[in-house]
């Protein structure tokens, strides 16, 4: 049966078609044997086109009332591409868009390391005025003798963080086999750089029912996360947030070189929402700030930042994780940016 996803050609309809001049390219479609996906928009309508593209290619498709465009999908990727969804998507963690048109805080702590460290930096998070939290439960560490984080108990201080707090919540998830437990306790589940193209994974949190924030792998190129969204997309969600950590390059003066260019290009590409994680990016606290003012500048559509009451005791990450003092100012800085570039706050969104 035809999917959506073998999508290869798109008809983008103008603002002023009308159903019956859908109606006539769907019937001019289906007249070859092939099959129209209709996807209306906030704007415009545009319809899929499955089937023989050589034969829709001989139709006069172009010429019809109110089409203003007929493309062809040269993409790997098609549920994820702009031609596809014109309008951006906007994921709704528990109330709190991220997506074009709003920015939205995430913040908290690298690892979960202990109640009162987790629920202190949940406080921290709020004061800075973030909408979402961050935390780990199960660390991706380089090193097998480094902390690996607190595992279910991870999960049910998370789930304190955000009891304590009213904010919804990201955790990372590293094996298939952990999706259903994390998804309980989660509203966003994170796939992280080193899992960037671990396909069950993916599919594994594409079935989950969460919305799925996927890091772009370390030396990943656009295209490549793009295919790893595809593969959630697959599974029947658009609830993807794509997040922007920084990629190896040979400048070792800091951890990951922020590929801020990534931003833009990404968002022609997809109508999925593209955030920025400065902390990972920077590796250093100095670098945070920065980084984080340049992603709002470019049009992120959230930014996620460490924090930690006392990095110097931090069992992962402490020196990228900012303190009280560090985040004092920036909440209202990255707001003020945010608006010069035509994008509000997400919490003037009333939670769903
Ligand atoms: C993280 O956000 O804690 C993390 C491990 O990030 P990344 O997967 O980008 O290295
Ligand atoms: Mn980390």
């Amino acid at each position: 049966m035809a999917k959506k996803g073998d999508i290869e050609m798109v008809v983008v309809m103008d603002t002023k078609a009308s159903e019956d001049d859908i109606g006539r390219v769907v019937s001019e479609v289906e007249a070859v044997g092939g099959q129209a996906f209709v996807s209306p928009g906030k704007l415009r309508t545009v319809i899929g086109l499955v089937g023989d593209t050589a034969r829709f290619m001989e139709l006069p498709l172009a010429t019809l009332p109110h089409v203003e465009q007929v493309i062809r999908v040269g993409k790997p990727y098609k549920l994820v591409a702009r031609e596809l969804h014109q309008d951006a998507t906007i994921v709704n963690v528990a109330g709190v868009p991220i997506g074009e048109g709003y920015f939205t805080m995430i913040a908290g702590p690298c690892a979960i390391e202990t109640e009162e460290q987790a629920i202190e930096a949940a406080r921290m998070a709020q004061d800075m005025g973030a909408h979402i939290l961050r935390g780990d439960a199960y660390k991706h560490r380089t090193s097998p003798y480094a902390f690996q984080g607190l595992g279910k108990r991870g999960l049910e201080i998370l789930r304190l963080m955000s009891q304590e707090t009213g904010m919804p919540t990201v955790t990372e998830v590293l094996e298939p086999a952990d999706v259903e437990l994390v998804a309980e306790y989660t509203d966003v589940l994170r796939v992280g750089t080193r899992n960037a193209q671990n396909f069950p994974l993916l599919r594994e949190c594409g079935r989950s029912g969460k919305a799925v924030m996927l890091k772009r792998g370390m030396a990943g190129t656009i295209e490549e996360w793009l295919m790893a969204a595809e593969y959630v997309a697959r599974e029947g969600t658009s609830d993807i947030i794509l997040c922007e950590r920084g990629i190896r390059t040979y400048e070792p003066a800091y951890r990951n070189t922020l590929d801020i260019a990534a931003v833009p290009a990404a968002k022609q590409l997809t109508h999925l929402p593209v955030i920025v994680d400065p902390s990972h990016s920077g590796g250093r606290k100095e670098l945070v700030a920065p980084l984080a003012r340049a992603a709002v500048a470019a049009g992120a559509d959230a930014v996620m930042i460490d924090i930690h009451p006392d990095p110097r005791a931090a069992l992962c990450d402490g020196p990228q994780a900012l303190t009280r003092d560090d985040i004092a100012e920036l909440g209202a800085e990255l707001l003020a940016i945010a608006d010069a570039v035509g994008k509000k706050p997400a919490d003037h969104v009333a939670r769903g």
